[in-house]
Parts: C-alpha cells; structure tokens; sequence
C-alpha cells in the first residue's frame, strides 16, 4: 500500500512540476516562481518522508520474518537493534525476569541450563531450564504476553505448571509452583502474575523452575531475562548521543 502511495506521489510530483497551472502567473514572474519552489520543496519533503517510512515497513516485515526464523538469543537480540527496541515487538518476546523482586542487572539462579548431576535422581541429565530460587507465595509474571496453553496440577516433575504460548514460536513453562490462577485458554499480558512460587513436584525446594522453548528447541531463558534492561540501557544511550548532538 505505502508503495503505491509513494507511486502516486512521484506521479503528482512530476505532473505539479511540468503542468499544474499557477494562479497569477504573468502578473508577478518573481512570486510566481518563489511559489514554484516553495512547493516543489514541499513535495521533496514529502517524498523524503515516504521513502523513510516505506524503507522502516521494509524493515520491520524482515525482521519479524527473521524473528520467525530466530535460532538463538543472539538472533533475537539482533532483531530487536534492527528495529531499534521497538515496543510492540519486545511485548511479544520473553524479555523479562519471571520473578520481579530479582534484580534486573543480575539475580541468582540456583541451577543452569544444561547438563548436570540431577539434585534428586543424582544421574547426569540434561537440565532443559533455570531454577530460581524465592521464598514461597513469591508472584510470577509472565514474561511476555500470550495465551495460556496448559495449567498442570501435580505433575511427576514439574509439580503445578503452566505453559504459556507467545507469538513468533516462543513457548515458556513455570514449574513447581505453590499455585497459579491462570487456566488454559487464557490471554496473558507481559509483566502478569500467573501463579506463585512453591516447591510442587521433583524438587529439593522453594525455587522456579523456568524453561524457554523457541520453535521446538530449549534455549537458555538466562540471556532472554535481561532484554528489558538491554532495551533500557540502548534507551539511555540513544537519548544521550541526541543530546550531545544538540549541545555541539
Ligand atoms: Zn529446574
């Protein structure tokens, strides 16, 4: 559509240029060509403007195709730099803590993602998520918005969970919970509390038990949970470099 729009501007723009009568003209030659170039100046403006906005649509469109496509956190980080952090997308990706009391910068996980000595079956297993430790009742949010796919009450090793469905192949799991208040079906907001801390199922305590999956396969939710504070910071910079511009 801004294609065709930009079409049809170019038209207009060579066809004010060469034909479009000027009223007065003949009287005062002098004016008549000052409003000439004050439209003409208009009209490249205008054209300017378009083409940024058409090149902008351009680009959100590749990068959502290459957000569909991402594989890793660094995909997922390059797409938001290309977009400049845009807001609607980083609602869409999980980019926050799932537990607001942790600190943005840093917060403690008790375990990693990948394999370990399994703290209850004590095999080595491959440890598909992070374990946040928190006190029991502590509110979990949901880290992007979404629908929800499964609310599970006494699963074997997950205990109570939910299961939250994104857009852009992003599904994520909160395990061992104390309760949640979601049920399935369920449209959820970024930053929502869906259920509570607890130490439900396979688990040597109070912790969360966080898992990430994009487009099938199990990623590290570590990385994803400091998107907001990266936005922020990128935030803070852009404002900064605008500033010293101005000052200069
Ligand atoms: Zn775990």
């Amino acid at each position: 559509m801004k294609q065709f729009n930009y079409f049809f501007a170019l038209l207009f723009y060579f066809f004010s240029v060469n034909y479009l009568p000027v009223r007065g003209a003949g009287h005062n030659p002098e004016l008549f060509s000052d409003s000439i170039r004050l439209k003409q100046d208009t009209l490249k403006t205008y054209l300017v403007w378009l083409q940024k906005q058409v090149i902008r649509e351009e680009l959100n469109k590749l990068a959502l195709d290459l957000l569909k496509q991402a594989v890793t956190y660094t995909d997922v980080y390059q797409v938001l730099r290309i977009t400049r952090w845009d807001a609607s997308l980083m609602r869409s990706i999980p980019a926050l803590v799932p537990l607001r009391y942790a600190q943005i910068k840093n917060f403690r996980i008790s375990s990693g993602f990948g394999f370990r000595k399994h703290p209850v079956k004590g095999d080595n297993m491959f440890h598909g998520g992070i374990d946040i430790p928190a006190p029991n009742g502590t509110p979990v949010y949901a880290v992007a918005d979404g629908i929800v796919s499964r609310s599970v009450k006494y699963h074997n090793s997950l205990g109570n969970f939910v299961q939250l469905n994104h857009y852009n192949g992003f599904i994520t799991y909160y395990g061992h919970l104390l309760r949640f208040i979601v049920h399935p079906g369920q449209s959820v907001k970024q930053g929502q509390i869906i259920g509570y801390v607890g130490e439900s199922g396979l688990t040597t305590g109070n912790h969360l038990h966080y898992i990430l999956i994009k487009n099938g396969l199990a990623l590290d939710p570590y990385p994803f949970c400091f998107l907001m504070y990266e936005r922020y910071k990128a935030e803070e910079k852009l404002a900064k470099s605008s500033q010293s511009s101005f000052s200069k």
